[in-house]
């Protein structure tokens, strides 16, 4: 018995999409949703709840692989995105002393540039642009214009 309904279920998802991780999060969204109607005695998060088990059982009976997978790697995409984007967050503050991140104006990476105060030549090496950039550190004056200040307070007296 237990083999018969098992090939049931395999037969009925055999070329469905099937469990993928937009319906985990459906799933998941659901059970909070469950539990909010529950603890608030309101019915509306139960009909978003139902709503989006249709839009799963929808999902997962799909015959159309091509287009759940595109959203499947839409979601991977974005999720990368958002990890990339902390670890790039967590690195400039690390090292914000002793460098700069400047985005490449022609491909739009990152990159990661020794902070030292003036115009720099810069090569990106993922498209081999060539741009310039000026750091400026606030709070922080070169040489020379130490020495204006110094100047311009001397002639002050
Ligand atoms: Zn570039």
């Amino acid at each position: 018995m237990a083999s018969t309904l098992k090939d049931k279920i395999s037969a009925l998802f055999a070329g469905r999409n099937g469990l993928d991780m937009w319906n985990y999060i459906i799933v998941a969204v659901d059970v909070v949703l469950i539990a909010v109607s529950m603890l608030t005695n309101s019915y509306l998060p139960l009909c978003i709840a139902f709503l989006l088990l249709i839009l799963f059982l929808f999902r997962a009976l799909s015959r159309n692989l091509a287009k759940r997978q595109k959203e499947n790697m839409f979601f991977t995409d974005a999720a990368k995105a958002i990890v990339r984007q902390h670890k790039l967050n967590g690195m400039r503050w690390k090292d914000r002393k002793t460098h700069v991140y400047k985005k490449c104006p022609a491909c739009r990476k990152v990159l990661r540039v020794k902070r030292r105060k003036g115009p720099k030549d810069i090569h990106c090496p993922y498209c081999n642009n060539d741009f310039k950039i000026i750091i400026r550190i606030p709070g922080e004056l070169d040489k020379e214009e130490k020495e204006a200040r110094k100047a311009e307070a001397r002639a002050k007296k």
